[in-house]
């Protein structure tokens, strides 16, 4: 099983495209993101307009990369791609601003991890379509401006709140992404095994939905990992009995939550006594960075009730006793 896991790893990517979909009408859940975007995208069209910036935040595997590229297909326009941390100079945001066609898609990921210079490059060219830059150096130095086509700068962030609100405000569309319900993911599982041509009955779609953490990126991965299970434990169909036994190997339990959510809500209760326990005592207990629990392993746990976060710091649930098998300990907890 560890080599079925490498070997998926590899073709991870070209599997996640394949899997990607491409129009709005494919796009699972998310409804009022969704209609939101369909009456804009249809406006800006009618208008003959490029479409107002979008920003987009929510948790890492909830579809904001694919929503970005149906934005660019729905509006029928050309999409290029760069990250916050990979534009280093002014430069390298003005090389990219320069190049595109009128109307194009430029997506952003992890957009708040913008440069305070490239930031500053970006707010007139999301304004008036402009931006200045400095030629030459010293008392020769001077700022010329450059117009740009109208395009649509769509930012992807995990969190609204990391970004500056100069740089917010400048974004016309923001919409947050929420995690999928059981159905809304038992579709994305049915839909990808259609695409991967498996054999999956409905209540191993359902299974493999249940145990995602609301996470479509996940729900794919499991569902790629339980194939090769199915293959060669099982006859090859994915059945609710197959989904179990692979994803109770790989240590995916009841509630979906693997390793690290259980490492972190036994942390809590075991090391910190229930809480509350703020978030650095808890990261440096775990040895893992601030940031990744806070936007990638917490907030599932704390929207389903597993965890919460108080002004004190993040306190165990009722939920978290349970989850761990743990009798409830005496007194309010939560
Ligand atoms: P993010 O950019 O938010 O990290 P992605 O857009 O890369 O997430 O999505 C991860 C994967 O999940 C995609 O490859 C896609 O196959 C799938 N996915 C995401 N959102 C949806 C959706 N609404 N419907 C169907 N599949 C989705």
């Amino acid at each position: 099983l560890v080599d079925a896991q490498s070997h998926n790893h590899e073709s991870g990517d070209a599997l996640d495209r394949a899997l990607r979909p491409k129009r709005l009408a494919d796009y699972q859940g998310q409804p009022k993101v969704r209609e939101n975007l369909e009456v804009f995208i249809q406006a800006a069209r009618g208008r003959g307009e490029a479409l107002d910036h979008v920003l987009l935040f929510g948790p890492p595997g909830l579809g904001k990369t694919t929503l970005a590229h149906i934005i660019a297909n729905e509006m029928g326009v050309g999409f290029k791609v760069t990250s916050g941390p990979v534009l280093e100079r002014a430069g390298d945001l003005a090389a990219l601003l320069t190049n595109l066609q009128p109307h194009d898609v430029l997506f952003v990921d992890e957009i708040h991890r913008l440069s305070p210079v490239v930031e500053e490059i970006l707010y007139p060219a999301m304004e008036d379509y402009q931006i200045d830059i400095m030629i030459g150096e010293g008392p020769a130095a001077r700022s010329i401006k450059l117009d740009l086509p109208p395009f649509t700068l769509v930012g992807a962030t995990t969190r609204a709140g990391l970004l500056t609100s100069p740089l917010r405000d400048r974004f016309g569309i923001i919409a947050r992404l929420e995690f999928y319900s059981v159905e809304d993911l038992t579709h994305i599982v049915s839909r990808s095994a259609q695409i991967l041509n498996l054999a999956i009955n409905p209540a191993g779609a359902l299974e493999i939905a249940r145990r995602s953490r609301g996470t479509p990126r996940i729900a794919n991965r499991l569902l790629r990992r339980v194939r090769d299970f199915a293959q060669v434990r099982a006859d090859g169909v994915i059945t609710r009995e197959v989904a179990n036994q692979a994803l109770t190997m790989l240590e995916v339990d009841e509630y979906g939550f693997d390793q690290q959510d259980r490492r972190l809500l036994s942390a809590i209760v075991e090391k910190f006594d229930g809480g509350p326990v703020g978030i650095d005592s808890l990261a440096a207990a775990l040895g893992e960075e601030r940031g990744t629990l806070e936007d990638v392993i917490e907030p599932y746990l704390i929207q389903q009730g597993y965890l919460m976060r108080t002004p004190r710091g993040r306190c165990a649930t009722r939920l978290t006793y349970t989850v761990l098998g743990l009798p409830q300990p005496q007194g309010p907890t939560d």
